[in-house]
């Protein structure tokens, strides 16, 4: 069989390219291991995750309404397991189901297969599902590599206990345990750690680094510390490193080395959430000019070229940052150069969000860039303190800031955290990629009482004209 365009991964870096390529105009072809489109993102990432962060929050919120507002429901709180996870799981199909029509309604073919480069033109595939084509192999003119990654696990970790769990096992939300450990206080173990938390376990936090959320700027994780500290009561354990884990009836024994965690002791379930690995291995890669950096990540261009003139590289197997609208942005400069046209992607302002209480959310510079690199940058910082939106939900831990580059006055980055930054980001975002200055911001009307404001707000600080409107 052949198709001009294959694209290998069905997640939201390679169906978000083989639809584009098919408005091109251009023959397409998926070639996705598992029974559904989605990848990562939709069916063990970004979407279930989100679904029960929601719960997490609401249960919060609820209990915040009886401690700050006086409102009581005299009952207790009651969990069933079983409907949160199939509601969960509802959600996935729902969009799944989604992604299926959509992929008929444009035309574009899905073969469920394992696929591996038998050349730099060919792709086998492996398994035995009807879709798969007689000789078990198809042909290409392009082919777009999208197998994403899975999570890292340490092999001192991997003792083959269903109590040590990776993101995927954590939401499969086999139980609610009554003590867990999250080993990694980045987002996935930050975000995963308030779901259980709300779901009412003990949670404990372990990480390496001197602070959560490594790579994100400190004032902006000052407030998310505080609450996962809260959350958590105190069981944080930063500059902490994990020595061993082994299975110890029916528990996991754990051993700590940090200033102030240091000895053992047991827990239901770990989470380990300490990275993800590119999709690499088993792909046949040796069999094409495809190039692997020392990381494992496949080695391409602006226009998502790799040194194989017929293969593409996008999302998670393509490099940092992996983010599913990062894989879908590649994904439309791939589908577009294989069109022939002249798209590249300049990676200026891609946001990232982590979903927690309160919400991170960061485009473009950061603070901490900027010093690494010795930039020069005026920072407009608007507290949310003064936002009479956020003392109406009583979220007034927030803050909302601006960079900005002192001779043109054009922003630069933007870092908010806070309820709600993941939604407001959207505007910095687009801000920064259209090249405004400050004073377009500022000048611009916004909708009062909203948290949008604080962009406005934090706008007018720079020039000193901030006016308090509660
Ligand atoms: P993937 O989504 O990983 O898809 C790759 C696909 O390729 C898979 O379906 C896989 O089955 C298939 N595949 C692999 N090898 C082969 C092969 N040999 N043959 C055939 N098929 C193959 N990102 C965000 O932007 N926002 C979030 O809120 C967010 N939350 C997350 C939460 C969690 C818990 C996790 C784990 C991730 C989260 N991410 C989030 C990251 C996001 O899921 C990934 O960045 C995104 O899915 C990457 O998309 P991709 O298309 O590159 O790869």
């Amino acid at each position: 069989m052949h198709s001009p365009v294959v694209v290998l991964g069905g997640g939201p870096g390679g169906y978000a390219a083989a639809f584009l390529a098919s408005d091109e105009g251009l023959d397409v072809t998926i070639v996705e291991a598992e029974p559904r489109l989605g990848g990562t993102c939709l069916l063990r990432g970004c979407i279930p995750s989100k679904a029960l962060l929601h719960v997490a929050k609401v249960i919060s919120e609820v209990s915040e309404l009886e401690t700050e507002w006086g409102v009581k429901y005299d009952c207790d709180l009651k969990i069933d397991i079983d409907t949160v996870r199939s509601r969960k799981d509802q959600v996935i199909s729902n969009l799944t189901g989604g992604l299926a029509q959509v992929a008929k309604r444009r035309g574009v073919n899905v073969i469920q297969a394992r696929g591996s480069f038998a050349s730099s033109s060919e792709i086998k595939l492996e398994g035995d599902h009807e879709s798969i084509p007689e000789g078990k192999s198809i042909t290409f003119d392009h082919c777009i590599l999208a197998t994403g990654s899975v999570p890292a696990m340490p092999p001192s970790f991997d003792i083959g206990s269903d109590r040590v769990m990776d993101s995927t096992g954590a939401l499969a939300l086999k139980d609610i345990p009554d003590t867990l450990l999250v080993i990694g206080g980045g987002y996935i173990g930050l975000e995963m750690g308030t779901v259980y938390a709300g779901l009412g376990s003990k949670v404990t936090v372990v990480e390496l680094a001197e602070g959560l959320i490594p790579g994100a700027d400190r004032d902006l994780v000052k407030p998310l510390a505080k609450r996962i500290d809260a959350i958590c009561d105190g069981r944080v354990h930063l500059n902490t490193k994990v020595g061993s884990v082994s299975e110890v009836d029916d528990q996991i024994e754990v051993t700590f080395e940090g200033p102030n965690k240091f000895g053992h002791e047991r827990f239901d379930r770990v989470l380990v959430s300490v990275g993800r690995r590119p999709v690499t291995r088993g792909l046949g890669l040796e069999n094409t000019q495809v190039v692997v950096n020392d990381r494992g990540f496949v080695v391409c261009n602006s226009q998502q070229r790799t040194a194989d003139p017929k293969i593409f590289a996008i999302g998670d197997v393509a490099g940092d940052p992996m983010l599913a609208h990062k894989a879908t942005h590649e994904g439309r400069v791939a589908a577009e150069v294989i069109a022939g046209k002249s798209a590249e992607f300049d990676k200026r302002a891609i946001p990232a969000v982590v979903f927690t209480d309160p919400e991170i959310a960061w485009a473009g510079l950061t603070e901490g860039e900027a010093k690494r690199d010795g930039r020069k940058v005026s920072v407009a910082t608007y507290p949310w303190a003064a936002s009479g939106r956020a003392q109406a939900l009583n979220i007034t831990n927030g803050l909302t800031k601006w960079l900005i580059d002192p001779e043109t006055n054009r922003v630069l980055g933007c870092g908010i955290v806070g309820t709600g930054a993941g939604e407001l980001i959207g505007e910095a975002a687009l801000a920064i990629e259209m090249g405004c200055e400050v004073g377009d911001i500022a000048e611009t009307v916004h909708p009062h009482p909203t948290l949008s404001e604080t962009l406005m707000n934090a706008g007018e600080i720079h020039f000193g004209t901030a006016t308090e409107i509660y």
